[in-house]
């Protein structure tokens, strides 16, 4: 179902989507298919609710989103189990996102209280000046599979926190994870028109989204490569943008570090989400001396992870998405060993019991060199490709990716290493012993092609703000 203006409503075409369980192939519901005159009708409804929502006071907008979070917590297995089986990551996996996605509810409705102006001292004694924070209006947000939960809670909560009304388009992969979100808004009685659902065609739906001059704000989480697509288009009506894009993280484990500790968060920042996180680890550069033991540690440790439906005890490794991304996992593998690379584990697809979906054995692969596709294309599966490197200056060089900047990582107990690390490297999120580094009250976010604006944190809430400058003559 669609969710306009406060109601669950068919497309009006009547046309369907299928979600399909990438685990075992298996449809698992049929929702309805939007496109431009539903994206519209949504748009109209956003636009007639700003005016009330936004005169709202900030304690009242705060406890929708306090409500909205209580509503996920108390529901939190069922919302879960329909990640999982939409998109296939392992259940705790899908319970630590609504956790996450709570934490974003959380954090917004406080952060709706503190959207503070300014005043400036003025150059003439007759004169006031002030900037006071206005919502930017309605807000379009379009968002992909692999958090289809959290992706559409780091989005919304700021922007409705800011007073802002939004129409959500989810990917097509995952309508249910979507809804489940909006069944929260609707069950804690959000004002008509001040959120909507539209899941269908992304070139109509987002299509009429980037046209239509009543949206003000287009926030994006996806490839690049669409990114790009949507910025062009909403140059035409200049709305304010947010784009959350691609990333290729480095991981660089110096001789000093504690071996074992970085081995596990290698595991952990490659292998979450069968490797399909947009902050995942993409190269892992060990220094010399310690490359052996750790690649030897490493791939131990990764043949250990059971690979299954996500919803089965022990699953580590669930399905990857669809064949297209299996298709690009085999070929980046291909490609590494017809040039000299070597499989040390994995490397096939996985065959699981009863489950005909797209398995990939978790593939550790050595002697990788720069020039190989892997080591600049993303991978969005669960491959990790092991180099080595001398120096922290080489480890610098190789780690900064031409286009992409969005997470990086670095393991060494040397305090001036990890300052230098985490000035050169060239990334918007660096985390040094730590390979999770998101969290709802810090910024989010890249440099480079992997985007634009920060998500989260007191950051986050400014994306859905416009300053207004104000200047008052008192003689
Ligand atoms: P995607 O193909 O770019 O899709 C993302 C969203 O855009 C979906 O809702 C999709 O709708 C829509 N879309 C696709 N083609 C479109 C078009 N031509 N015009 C308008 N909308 C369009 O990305 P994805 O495969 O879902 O997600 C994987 C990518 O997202 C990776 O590159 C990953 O790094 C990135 N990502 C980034 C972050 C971050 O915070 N930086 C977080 C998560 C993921 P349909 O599903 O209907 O096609």
């Amino acid at each position: 179902m669609l969710y306009i203006n406060g109601e669950w409503v068919n497309a009006a075409s009547g046309d369907e989507l299928e979600v399909i369980n990438p685990a075992n192939g298996e449809l698992i519901q049929k929702v309805a298919k939007g496109d431009e005159q539903d994206s519209k009708l949504a748009i109209e409804a956003a636009d007639s609710s700003f005016k009330s929502w936004k005169s709202k006071t900030a304690q009242e907008r705060a406890k929708y989103l306090r409500d909205a979070a209580t509503y996920l917590k108390e529901n939190i297995d069922q919302i879960a189990e329909t990640v999982t089986k939409e998109m296939g990551k392992p259940f705790n996996e899908s319970k630590g996102e609504i956790v996450l996605s709570i934490n974003y509810f959380e954090w917004y409705a406080e952060e709706a209280k503190r959207v503070y102006g300014e005043t400036i001292p003025a150059s003439h004694q007759d004169k006031r000046l002030m900037v006071i924070k206005e919502p930017v209006g309605v807000t379009a947000a379009v968002t992909p599979w692999n958090f289809p939960v959290a992706m559409i809670a780091r989005k919304i909560a700021p922007a409705l926190a800011a007073g802002c009304p939004v129409v959500v388009k989810p990917a097509s992969a995952t309508p249910l994870s979507a809804i489940k979100v909006f069944e929260a808004l609707h069950a804690v009685g959000l004002p008509k028109g001040v959120a909507n659902l539209i899941s269908g065609s992304a070139s109509k739906v987002v299509g009429e989204m980037t046209r239509n001059e009543l949206v003000r704000k287009i926030t994006f989480t996806g490839s690049t490569e669409v990114g790009k697509k949507l910025i062009r288009d909403s140059a035409e009506t200049v709305k304010k943008v947010s784009m959350e894009l691609g990333g290729h993280a480095p991981y660089v484990v110096f001789e000093d570090a504690d071996l074992d500790q970085a081995v596990e968060g290698a595991v952990g920042s490659k292998f979450r989400n069968a490797g399909q996180t947009c902050i995942c680890t993409n190269r892992i550069y060990v220094q010399e001396s310690v490359a052996e033991e750790f690649s030897q540690k490493f791939a131990e440790k990764v043949s250990q992870l059971k690979i299954g439906n996500g919803l089965d005890e022990g699953v580590a490794i669930g399905p990857i998405i669809d064949e297209d991304a299996y298709e690009k996992v085999k070929s980046q593998i291909s490609d590494a060993t017809n040039r000299g690379a070597t499989v040390v584990c994995g490397g096939q697809k996985a065959e699981v019991d009863g489950q005909d979906g797209w398995f990939f054995e978790p593939t550790v692969l050595k002697d990788v060199t720069d020039d190989m596709v892997i080591s600049t294309e993303e991978t969005f599966g669960p491959v990790a490709p092991v180099y080595t490197f001398k120096t922290k200056e080489e480890a610098v060089e190789r780690a900064n990716h031409p286009e992409y900047g969005l997470a990086a990582y670095c393991y060494t107990n040397d305090l001036k290493k990890a300052y230098y690390m985490m000035e050169e490297l060239e990334y918007g999120i660096v985390g040094i012993n730590d390979p999770i580094p998101t969290t709802a009250q810090a910024p989010f976010g890249g440099v480079k092609e992997s985007g634009i604006g920060r998500e989260g944190g007191h950051h986050g809430i400014e994306e859905y703000l416009e300053d207004k400058f104000v200047s008052i003559n008192v003689k």
